[in-house]
């Protein structure tokens, strides 16, 4: 024998008990669902899992079962998460914003056994319940509730479950290919699929993102993820915070500017990560009450495209650091991140601006390409646009339940993105391949458009879509919601495209309307806009 190194499988229960060893009174601040803080430790969070993991074995739960949670982030769920997957059973996170009857189809597709619910979400589990054909234990995430009790007679609860765990209990030496946590895509176009992480792909998915280039988690770190648990595991925080012994703030159901703001400056948040809706609501508070949020040094802006326009507001009015990152449910989630290398630490303030609007670069662990329709690679020049695929060690291969694999003959996953990739890797989403708009052959993206329209300080919010064209097929137009008390014309708006894209891509017209549906994980739903305003131009007698 020439040697060996030791052989140790890469488990979450890791995590936890590093976290509890290492970063012991590192603390968890977390708003409960009755509005209040309430604040713990690392050390508290890895007792209270192996306590409940312990308990959830005892209900009869075993290595492979589905244990779902409907919930916002706060310590409890913090505690279940560790307590699932560190004790070998898969952790299946429910988005409670999902119309019930996917909901319902969700729990039943993926035969979950035991469900964790937040108050906020027992008219959801009552309404649901008598579909829910195999969940035997409905846990309530908190102390005994008569309410709670009233409503449904066979729940358990969180506080007095967990008293019923062993104090010896200890971690299950499971294989690292074991399935951990369990996500579904939020069906934006059919019925939702479910992405089945193992503890490895978590395991080496956490290690990339907590790196500098990835999201830069560190023990100096105070993080926020507004991004809920229940959207793609909150990009992997809660993982890479244990990893990591970063400090913790959850938000809770306090999603709005106001309640984000408050945390933000009262618990000194240093990395705050969510959609760009939420930064949306987060800015206009933050002008509101004249906060500079001194502590905020850095923010992680994906899900949808982040408008050029907002990371120069949190650069220039917050000294804010925006990271713009991509990625997707099937991807972990993420897949780049817009980190900057040495050589462009020279480049001008315009130039770095451009650089940084987009997605940025993979980094180690996920290999990025793009494709023309027949799926032949085209160049990384910064300018080719393609179809998006995607491969890597955290990156899905078949879907919950399915047998076929959902990748290429050659091993890719095809994102459904449209993007350029430069020769460093920078990547630029120019659209969803259903989102794109084609006008007489040529494509339009309505990412670049929504980022010029959003510019407007007179706009909250902003969708381009394609509408139906007698000549052209489409032709983009925006929607828009006017921001508070401003009130743009139409003119205006078109006006602010000039100079700023090709004269044909220039939208034919602006709608006002008064809100924009948005999907579960808070993107815009094209698809209704289309079906909404897409013969506006028709209508108009074009
Ligand atoms: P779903 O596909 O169910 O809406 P995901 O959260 O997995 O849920 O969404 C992934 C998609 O979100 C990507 O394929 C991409 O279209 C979009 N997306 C994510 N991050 C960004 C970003 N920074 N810029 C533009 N689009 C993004």
């Amino acid at each position: 024998m020439l040697g060996s190194m030791m052989r140790k499988e890469l488990l979450i229960s890791d995590l936890i008990t590093h976290a509890g060893k290492y970063h012991n009174d590192t603390e968890i601040v977390s708003r409960e669902t009755s509005g209040e803080i309430s604040t713990t430790t690392w050390g508290e969070v890895a007792d209270a899992s192996l306590k409940l993991a312990s308990a959830l074995g005892k209900l009869g739960l075993e290595t492979g079962d589905r244990v779902a949670t409907l919930a916002w982030n706060n310590h409890r769920h913090l505690k279940i998460w560790f307590a699932v997957s560190g004790g070998g059973m898969v952790c299946h996170t429910l988005n409670p914003r999902l119309p019930p009857e996917q909901f319902i189809f969700i729990c039943n597709d993926a035969a979950d056994r035991a469900i964790f619910f937040d108050k906020t979400f027992m008219p959801l589990i009552t309404g649901t319940k008598a579909h829910l054909k195999t969940i035997e234990h409905f846990i309530f995430m908190g102390p005994r509730d008569e309410d709670v009790l009233a409503a449904l007679p066979e729940a358990l609860f969180f506080d007095e479950l967990i008293e019923t765990g062993a104090d010896d209990y200890e971690w299950p030496q499971i294989s690292e290919e074991s399935p951990c946590s369990l996500c579904y895509t939020s069906g934006t176009t059919g019925n939702p699929k479910g992405v089945l992480y193992t503890s490895r792909s978590t395991m080496i998915h956490t290690l990339a993102i907590s790196l500098p280039d990835g999201l830069c988690l560190s023990a100096q770190e105070i993080v926020l993820p507004v991004v809920p648990m229940f959207h793609a595991n909150a990009w992997g925080i809660p993982y890479a915070a244990a990893m990591t012994g970063a400090k913790v703030v959850m938000p809770g159901p306090g999603l709005d500017g106001d309640s984000l703001l408050g945390l933000i400056d009262t618990y000194k948040v240093s990395l705050a990560l969510g959609v760009p809706t939420i930064w949306m609501m987060l800015l206009a508070s933050a002008k509101k009450s004249g906060s500079k949020m001194e502590s905020l040094k850095r923010n992680v802006i994906g899900g949808s495209a982040a408008a050029p326009s907002m990371i120069a507001t949190f650069r220039d009015d917050y000294d804010c650091e925006t990271i713009h990152a991509w990625g997707m449910t099937e991807t972990s989630p993420l897949g780049s991140g817009n980190q900057i290398k040495a050589k462009h630490l020279e480049l001008d303030s315009e130039a770095m601006a451009d650089l940084r609007a987009g997605q940025g670069r993979p980094p180690f662990g996920i290999d990025l390409r793009i494709v023309d329709d027949a799926g032949k690679p085209l160049p990384h020049d910064g300018k080719t646009e393609g179809a998006l695929q995607v491969k890597g060690y955290w990156v899905v291969d078949t879907y919950f339940g399915k047998d076929a694999s959902a990748l290429t003959d050659d091993g890719w996953f095809d994102t459904g993105d449209v993007s350029t990739i430069d020769e460093d890797g920078f990547m630029v989403i120019r659209d969803r391949t259903k989102d794109i708009i084609k006008s007489g052959g040529e494509w339009i993206s309505s990412v670049d458009l929504e980022g010029i329209a959003v510019s407007h300080p007179g706009l909250a919010m902003a969708a381009a879509i394609g509408a139906t064209h007698p000549k052209w097929d489409e032709r983009p137009i925006i929607v828009a919601v006017k921001a508070e008390g401003a009130d743009p014309s139409e003119d205006e708006i078109l006006a602010l495209f000039d100079g700023k894209v090709a004269k044909w891509q220039i939208p034919d017209a602006v709608i006002f309307t008064d809100a924009i549906p948005l999907n579960a994980t808070g993107k815009m739903l094209k698809n209704k806009l289309r079906e909404q305003f897409g013969n506006t131009l028709i209508e108009r007698g074009a």
